[in-house]
């Protein structure tokens, strides 16, 4: 987002003494339950807040543009990326790979931007063991298996075969909601991506994360009352 875009950004926006290092937010859900609604709208929302985009090998679907929805790769580039030491993590997800490229993140967090990142279960306990307390995870339920069959059927981007796998999937990523520090259920996607948003600027406050804060305090300690 656009550091000139937004108001309620500006509001939040630290003095340089009091930067701090940027976090890392992650969001996890089944394909279907919301997840990329609600990314959008925190990124139109805030200022400081930047989508990582990953890499994949999965073909492009209608709609999605390179480089911006991901960086579409063939196999051998992604083994070459992997052996290059190019991703802060990986994982197979639905037959495809799929990664996070390191650069642009280690960059964005010295300068104090957060990061967004839409990423699986594997992806998340992988950021986590990298980065532990610099990572807030986040994961979205869906508010019934078959609410979420009817959204990814709505969707019509995808065959019966690859739905079929999808739901199997849901199955699989929703076990692993333990690996999470917060747990939201998408029933109505205003109020959900409200409680997002909300978790976002409650970690920035976080007194550890706010290390800039102990030369104000000295001041303010010193202050005559
Ligand atoms: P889709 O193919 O629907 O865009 O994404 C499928 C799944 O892959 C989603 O659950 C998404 O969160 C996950 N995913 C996307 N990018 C990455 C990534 O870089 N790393 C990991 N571990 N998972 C990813």
């Amino acid at each position: 987002a656009d550091m000139t875009e937004n108001a309620s950004a500006d509001a939040l926006a630290q003095p340089a003494s009091f930067k701090r290092r940027g976090l890392l937010f992650v969001l996890s859900s089944p394909s279907g339950a919301g997840k990329s609604t609600i990314s959008r709208k925190l990124l139109a929302d805030d200022a400081g807040l930047t989508m990582s985009v990953s890499a994949t090998t999965r073909p492009m679907r209608p709609g999605e543009e390179d480089g911006r929805d991901y960086h579409f790769v063939d196999l051998e580039k992604f083994r070459e990326m992997v052996s290059d030491n190019a991703f802060l993590e990986w994982a197979h997800v639905f037959d495809h790979r799929y990664g996070t490229p390191r650069a642009p993140v280690e960059g964005l967090l010295e300068r104090g931007h957060d990061i967004l990142f839409d990423i699986d279960w594997q992806g998340a306990q992988q950021l986590y063991q990298l980065a532990g307390g610099d990572v807030v995870r986040v994961f979205i339920l869906p508010p019934s298996m078959a609410e979420l069959e009817k959204r990814l059927r709505g969707r019509r981007t995808d065959s019966d075969d690859v739905i079929d796998r999808r739901m199997a999937r849901a199955h699989s990523e929703i076990a692993h909601w333990d690996g999470y520090d917060y747990v939201l259920v998408n029933d109505d996607a205003d109020a959900c991506f409200a409680k997002v948003r909300t978790i976002l600027h409650a970690e920035r406050l976080k007194r550890s994360r706010q290390t800039g804060l102990i030369g104000f305090i000295r001041k303010l300690d010193t202050e005559e009352g």
